[in-house]
């Protein structure tokens, strides 16, 4: 069976180049082809010997994702639906504002985690994305940010369908291929991983020391609430989620980012956002209010702007750094927790 070249790591591709009795050098340049230039055809590979090409054809293949549908909303966001090679699809958006351009990326065709607010989380079944996948769909909203908006892709948020930190290995490949100094050269600093607080994964992102930034999906800082908003929470609950936000803190001194949708008459009042504040007493943080998108797979509602207000000013009250992130590309489900295939 033909292995699909963009799952092996760099030394199995060496291995395989010298063992085939080629020079060294060769899989640094095939490497360069795959995880650079973004080439997904050994025939293309030009500075490749024909019978080095062949035996790669022989062997391997690619996985490649197709653009299928792009939506594009009032705001500019375009949504668009990617094919994988079996069949199934996922979802990516890209967001232009004044100063940037972000994509938000997926990890995963649906999420397992079932968290009561989010369109995505009732599409059960969900694969981990490999590495090749995501490239593919970073490197298609690098292209398209040219075209559509004449500007250079800026950032990158890992918070499109599924839990990065579910699918922890090739979230870390595709992210050293897209920052590799040598390569693409994309800097960690303008890329956000968003997790709902696998607490096992944050830990091994402490011991990675990874510099990318991290960001925690909470909305809820007392373990009741989150227990019935979020199931995942009830492994560790709050206290496990805290101490592996520490330890996190401790290795890569990175100031957290905390996601709190704001649902009304759920987790909106004045108590919530006390509890909230204690919270964010663990380390230096930001928290980023966002506001809920509805969808038809269920029945919370959006609290009114009054409200947001008032529980974004008691926390600035309290010292602490907030955004109310309105959202994007609604009007064509493109927009936090409405990714659902359903384009
Ligand atoms: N699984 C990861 C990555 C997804 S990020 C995580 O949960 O962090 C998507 C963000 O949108 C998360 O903060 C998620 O909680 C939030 N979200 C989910 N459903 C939403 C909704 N209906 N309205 C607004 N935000 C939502």
């Amino acid at each position: 069976m033909k292995q699909n070249i963009r799952n092996i790591s760099f030394n199995e591709l060496n291995e395989f180049i010298s063992g085939n009795g080629h020079s060294a050098f060769r899989a640094k340049q095939i490497w360069e082809w795959i995880w650079e230039k973004n080439i997904t055809e050994f025939q293309k590979m030009t500075n490749i010997p024909a019978n080095l090409r062949e035996m790669l054809e022989e062997k391997f293949f690619f996985a490649i994702s197709k653009a299928e549908i792009e939506l594009r909303s009032k705001d500019r966001t375009i949504k668009t639906l990617h094919r994988l090679y079996d069949n199934k699809t996922i979802e990516t958006v890209l967001i232009p504002s004044k100063e940037r351009v972000t994509t938000c990326l997926s990890t995963q065709t649906g999420c397992n985690l079932a968290c009561r607010f989010c369109a995505t989380g009732m599409l059960k079944g969900a694969r981990n994305l490999d590495s090749g996948e995501m490239f593919d769909h970073f490197f298609y909203a690098k292209n398209k940010s040219l075209l559509e908006y004449k500007k250079n892709l800026s950032n990158i948020v890992f918070m499109g369908m599924g839990e990065p930190l579910l699918n922890y290995e090739n979230l870390l490949k595709t992210i050293s291929a897209i920052t590799n100094p040598e390569g693409l050269n994309f800097s960690p600093q303008r890329i956000t991983v968003s997790t709902v607080g696998i607490v096992e994964g944050i830990k091994r992102l402490a011991d990675d020391n990874v510099s990318f930034h991290l960001a925690i999906s909470l909305h809820a800082a007392n373990d009741i609430l989150r227990n019935s908003l979020m199931p995942v929470n009830k492994k560790h609950g709050i206290s496990g989620l805290k101490e592996a936000i520490i330890y996190f803190h401790k290795a890569t001194n990175q100031r957290i980012t905390y996601e709190y949708v704001l649902l009304k008459n759920v987790n909106d009042s004045l108590k919530h956002a006390s509890e909230l504040a204690e919270f964010c007493k663990i380390t230096p943080c930001k928290v980023n209010i966002i506001e809920y998108n509805s969808s038809s797979t269920n029945k919370f509602q959006a609290s009114d702007v009054e409200t947001m207000q008032k529980f974004s000013s008691f926390l600035e009250g309290r010292n602490m750094l907030v955004n109310i992130r309105k959202s994007r590309g609604n009007d064509i489900d493109a927009a936090c927790g409405q990714l659902a295939n359903k384009c």
